[in-house]
């Protein structure tokens, strides 16, 4: 069962009771630069319908909102320098969830990082 709370921060930016730098915007996604960056590039992408996760994305979000998420995170990598193929110097998805994954505004999100080597993250 999943448990979306509507007054989470993004909720807030999607409803406009909160500000943000929009990097981009489709039918059914946004994105906005992180407020507390961690890298050149900290760009969040949440989709507009009310899902805690991406697991919770994944089994109740139409094809639509999913083909349209996946493009807009495509195309946030490209118009932030940070796909290859534009000369960036690549990037890194990241989507937190729940305790373990220490999830701070449950709406489901995905960062992407980039415009510096990361560091391994994973063995
Ligand atoms: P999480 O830990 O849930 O994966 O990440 C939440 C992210 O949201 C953090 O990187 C944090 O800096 C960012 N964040 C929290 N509040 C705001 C806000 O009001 N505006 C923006 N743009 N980012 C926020």
């Amino acid at each position: 069962m999943y448990d979306y709370d509507d007054q989470n921060i993004f909720a807030k930016i999607l409803r406009g009771e909160i500000p943000n730098r929009t990097v981009l915007e489709t039918e059914h996604s946004l994105a906005f630069e992180d407020i507390a960056p961690q890298a050149p590039v900290h760009v969040l992408v949440i989709p507009k319908g009310a899902y805690v996760n991406y697991d919770h994305f994944a089994a109740h979000a139409s094809d639509a909102e999913i083909a349209d998420f996946t493009r807009a995170v495509g195309e946030v990598c490209r118009q932030t320098g940070a796909a290859v193929a534009d000369g960036g110097m690549g990037y890194r998805l990241i989507s937190n969830s729940g305790e373990a994954g220490i999830q701070d505004v449950p709406h489901f999100h995905l960062h992407v990082l980039g415009g510096k080597v990361l560091g391994k993250i994973l063995p």
